[in-house]
This record gives structure tokens, sequence and C-alpha cells, in this order.
């Protein structure tokens, strides 16, 4: 292991890719988390593995890094996925003038499409609405939001990671102009802590602009959230999709014995302060009973909001025209040294977005250790626990 360490900022799905991905290359690092890990955006995700079908037309290189890394998961995380596919539905006259544009986006990002016809689509998936026109199959999935990053952290961990979860960071410690540490809080003990480090990575999601503020730099990330409301009922087994433009309430994915609707778009100044509003979760009974009708009886578990961390303007009005691939940000353009940030991407994206920060970081830090992410399989997530 080099000398070098490297403090992470963000114990969600991107700060845990990372952790594994610099831990492989030989460097020491460190994970602070305010929470417990997790407790951001990652925890409260939709736990839809993407294929990227969704952003074939509109978004092809979020489709590309979607489809990619659907494939590496499902060698490195054995186990955490149902492979039961996805279907987009299409219900209208308007659906079916969607098609040709979203098979020729998928075949040229790559994604594997099979069309099946409404009788095909309805003995698979008897629930959904009988008056379908057809459906497309992708390759979607079942994920837990929680079990995969906590692999990525469990592997960290055996590989000599250090993961703190309720240490909150409140400031950067500077050398100069370059930042060598961070100072905060340790909530679980009550007392302050200070980490010296060679570099900090800023993983904090939609609060990567607040840890940025701490250094005097802008990043362009807009917290854009979005309600999921889980009702009670497995109601299919495929991830259920509308065949048209993404939109609200299109989504349902089945997890365990409940089915998840989402969702929403809107953006936010604070992350921290998230509404339920009840006109989402009535728009996402009804958007979610246009695909499979069952839903609209179905009593509602829980709903929730969390905040999606999107690379763009604030002039965005509802996030959705903003593209969900990802940046990262070597901070010295700004003359601040010794500081990166990542923003943007999907939790199906994040081993990409790691691989992407750990080149970035092990070229500042003069190492040459390139990444092995795409072929380590990752120990299950009760290892984190061990
Ligand atoms: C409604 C919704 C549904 C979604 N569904 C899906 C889906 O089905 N599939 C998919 O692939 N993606 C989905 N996404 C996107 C995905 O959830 C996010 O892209 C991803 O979880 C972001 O991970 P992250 O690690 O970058 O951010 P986060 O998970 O938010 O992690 C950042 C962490 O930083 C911590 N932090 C903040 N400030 C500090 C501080 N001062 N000190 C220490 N720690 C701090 C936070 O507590 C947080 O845990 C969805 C997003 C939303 C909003």
């Amino acid at each position: 292991m080099s000398a070098y360490h490297v403090v992470i900022i963000g114990g969600g799905a991107t700060g845990a890719a990372l952790a594994h991905d610099l831990t492989l290359r030989g460097v020491r690092v460190t994970v602070v988390e305010r929470g417990e890990v997790t407790s951001g955006t990652t925890g409260r995700h939709h736990g839809l593995l993407h294929s990227g079908a969704r952003y074939a037309v509109k978004d092809p290189e979020s489709a590309r890094e979607c489809i990619q890394e659907n494939t590496i998961l499902r060698r490195i995380a054995p186990g955490s996925f149902e492979l039961n596919d996805g279907l987009f539905v299409a219900l209208t006259d308007e659906d079916l003038a969607y098609y040709d544009d979203f098979m020729e986006g998928c075949a040229a990002t790559g994604i594997p499409t099979r069309t099946l016809s409404r009788e095909e689509a309805l003995r698979l998936e008897p629930n959904l609405n009988p008056d379908l026109k057809l459906a497309v199959q992708v390759p979607d999935g079942t994920m837990d939001a929680m079990r995969l990053p906590l692999r990525f952290l469990a592997t960290a961990k055996h590989n000599g990671a250090r993961v703190l979860p309720y240490h909150q960071v409140t400031e950067l410690v500077f050398q100069g102009r370059a930042v060598a540490g961070v100072r905060g809080r340790d909530h679980a003990r009550n007392r302050d802590f200070t980490l010296t480090a060679d570099l900090v990575v800023n993983a904090a999601g939609p609060w990567a602009e607040h840890i940025a503020r701490l250094a005097g730099v802008d990043v362009p990330v807009v917290p854009s959230p979005g309600v999921l409301v889980a009702v009670y009922g497995r109601w299919t087994h495929m991830v259920i999709n509308r065949l048209h433009r993404a939109g609200d309430g299109d989504i349902v994915v089945p997890q365990r014995t409940l089915s998840v609707i989402g969702t929403s778009s809107w953006v936010v100044d604070d992350p921290d302060h998230l509404d339920v509003p009840e006109e989402h979760i009535r728009l996402m009974y009804e958007k979610g009973a246009e695909m499979i009708p069952a839903l609209a009886q179905a009593p509602m578990r829980a709903a929730w909001a969390a905040a999606r961390p999107l690379v763009g303007s604030r002039q965005a009005e509802s996030g959705r025209e903003l593209s969900r691939t990802f940046k990262v940000f070597d901070h010295a353009d700004e003359g601040v040294e010794g500081f990166v940030t990542i923003v943007g991407g999907k939790a199906t994206t994040a081993r990409a977005m790691a691989e992407v920060t750990a080149d970035l970081v092990v070229r500042k830090l003069g190492l040459d250790a390139p990444c092995r992410t795409r072929e380590v399989v990752l120990l299950p997530h009760t290892a984190y626990y061990a």
C-alpha cells in the first residue's frame, strides 16, 4: 500500500465505489459519512438496475454508461440483482409513435431489446393493462439500494479502507491554497475530529455544492428530488416502464412483496428539506395504474423523496432536462490543489464514476496504478458488518 492517504467525503454509492477502486490501487482511504452509510440519496433510490433504455433517445451518453455498468455489475456482484428484466409498454398511439425512436436509440447505445406482442406481454405479466399495444423487453433488474454499496465498502474495508459513519465534515484543512484534510464532528462520540490527507474527494452527492463552498469553489450540481411510493403487492415480476419520453410515475419496480412507483422531478436549493407533496403521491398512483390497473387500489406502504445530484445549471426547471451522466472536477483548475469533486450519474453507474475519479486521483498523486474494479468480484454485503 502506498503512503498516500485520501479522504472521501460521502458514504453513498459513489463514495463506496471510489473507496473500493482506490484501495485496489494501493491508496490508503478513509470514508467520512455524516450519517449511516447510504443515508443520503443512495439508500432511498428506486432500486432499479438500469439497462439504460430509459435514456436511449434523449440522453445516449447516460444510456451507454448504464448498459456497460449493468453488464459489469452482474459479473462483479453476483447475487445482488433479480435478473427479472424490464418491459417498456406502449398504451396509446402516441406511445406507439415513439417506438421507432426508442428502438433506434437502444440499437445505437448497445441495449439489447425484444419486441413482444400484446398477447406475449400479457402472458409474461398478466396484471398489465390489457389494452396495451406492444411491449419491449430490456435487461433492467431489481436491486437493493443499500446492499450493493455495502459490497463495495465491505471489499474496501477488507483491503484496508476505514469507514467512519456519523462523521460530519464542517471544514476543510488548508496548507496554503491546497486542501490537506478535513475537520468536523463525530456525532457518535460527540467530539470533534481532524483527519489529514494528501487529497480529499468530495463525493457528497446533492450536498457536493455545500462541500465545494468550504474550499471556496463552485460545482454545478442541481439537487433534483423525486417522490417514490411503495404499495403493498408485487403486481408484476418484471420492472415496468412506460414506452414514451421519460416522465412522471412511469416506472414500477417490484421490490420483495411491494411495488415501488416512481418518480417525479423538481429542483430545490437545500437537499435537507424535501417535501413529499400529496399531489405527487396521487400522480404516482394515477400514472402507475395506467400501466398496472391494480395499483389504483393497492394500499400505500410508504412514500418518500430523495434528491438526485444532477450536473447542470440552476436555471433547470424540473431536472428532467438535465443529463444523468456524471462529471469529475479537479479544483486545481480554480487554484485549489488536493481537492476533487465527483457528481451526477446513477447508482447503476457508481463504479464507472469511481473509475474516472480514481484515474484522476492517482495521476495527481503521481502513482501508476490501473483500475481493477471491472474484474474483482465484490465480497457479500454481510461482510461489511464482519
Ligand atoms: C427518486 C430517485 C430515484 C432514483 N432511482 C434510481 C434507480 O432506481 N437506479 C439508479 O441507478 N439510480 C437511481 N437514482 C439515482 C441515484 O440514487 C443517485 O445517483 C445516487 O444514489 C447518488 O449517490 P451519491 O453517492 O453520489 O450521493 P448520496 O447517496 O447522496 O451520497 C452522498 C453522501 O454524502 C453525505 N454527506 C453530505 N454532507 C456531508 C458532510 N458534510 N460530511 C460527511 N458526509 C456528508 C450524505 O449523508 C450522503 O450519504 C434515483 C434518484 C432519485 C432521487
